[in-house]
């Protein structure tokens, strides 16, 4: 009887979505939390940056390099953060929404079980949720293009940032601060924290100004263990470097190998 009912329902199984990635191209998912406009309100984060909740993110994506083999790189500002998978990763035979959901529940619950270690004096008022998205690209060019476009973005939006409240605090009402900073350029932003803050842009921290990126890297070995001729051993580490110029990447070319 069992056998006979599995056959007659089993046919519903061909109403799944084929959601295989095309094969050997880099694989990006880009997360982001949903509605932490009102999650960084309710939490009460420092604006513009709230440093522990950034630090918080990074951790969280920590883990997941160090759970993930095949992530080789991640990207994080704000409330986002990209992973990139390597070109010949088969985690999930590739399908498109178990890796979707695979990446954002684990970081989200990473996100919750980690709260605690950097807000331990403030409550997590209700359960956050992040949003995912993947997206495949066939050449390594464009994922330094794609990374490039989020660190640029990661720019342009804190120097506003950091300019709006600065104007917020000091006692313009939201509104004015807004139509003060309509359509002003870079340079602009820059003079306006010089003049009315003292405040140069250049040196505010540089995880606000660059974001964060996540990577595997050879630790500091000590001179014995380089004697002793020791393997090195890579372990996950969080920077800020410029990702746009050649620098970054001349310097760790091992992680977009193909
Ligand atoms: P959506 O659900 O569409 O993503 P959202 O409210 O999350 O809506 P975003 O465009 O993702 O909108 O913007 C995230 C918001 O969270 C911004 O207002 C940003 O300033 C704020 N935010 C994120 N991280 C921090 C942080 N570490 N410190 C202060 N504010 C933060
Ligand atoms: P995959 O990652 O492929 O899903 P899996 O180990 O999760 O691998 P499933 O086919 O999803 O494999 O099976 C879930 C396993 O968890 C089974 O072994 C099932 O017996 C066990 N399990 C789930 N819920 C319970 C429960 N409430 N009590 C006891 N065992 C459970
Ligand atoms: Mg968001
Ligand atoms: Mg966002
Ligand atoms: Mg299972």
């Amino acid at each position: 009887w069992l056998e006979m009912a599995n056959n007659k329902y089993e046919y519903v199984k061909s109403f799944e979505p084929e959601d295989e990635l095309m094969p050997l191209t880099w694989i990006v998912v880009r997360i982001d939390g949903h509605r932490f406009h009102r999650f960084c309100e309710v939490h009460e984060f420092e604006k513009p940056n709230d440093e522990q909740a950034l630090n918080l993110m990074n951790s969280c994506a920590k883990s997941i390099l160090e759970e993930f083999p095949d992530i080789v790189f991640a990207y994080g500002v704000s409330d986002e953060y990209s992973f990139i998978l390597k070109k010949t990763t088969r985690l999930c035979q590739r399908h498109s929404s178990k890796i979707l959901s695979l990446i954002v529940s684990y970081f989200t619950s990473a996100y919750v079980m980690k709260w605690r270690e950097f807000f331990p004096q403030k409550e997590l008022k209700y359960p956050p949720s992040f949003d995912g998205r993947v997206i495949c690209y066939p050449s390594t060019a464009i994922v330094r293009d794609y990374l490039a476009w989020r660190q640029v973005d990661c720019h342009i939006n804190n120097q506003y940032n950091t300019c709006y409240w600065m104007l917020v605090k000091s006692g313009k009402s939201k509104r004015e601060a807004q139509d003060l900073l309509k359509g002003t350029q870079t340079q602009e932003k820059n003079e306006i924290l010089l003049q009315h803050f003292s405040i140069n842009y250049n040196t505010l921290p540089v995880m606000f100004r660059k974001g964060s990126s996540v990577f595997r890297d050879k630790v500091e070995d000590t001179v014995d263990s380089a004697e002793r001729g020791d393997p090195v051993e890579m372990k996950v580490v969080i920077d800020h470097s410029d990702i746009i110029e050649e620098t970054f990447w001349d310097k760790h070319q091992y992680i977009l190998d193909e």
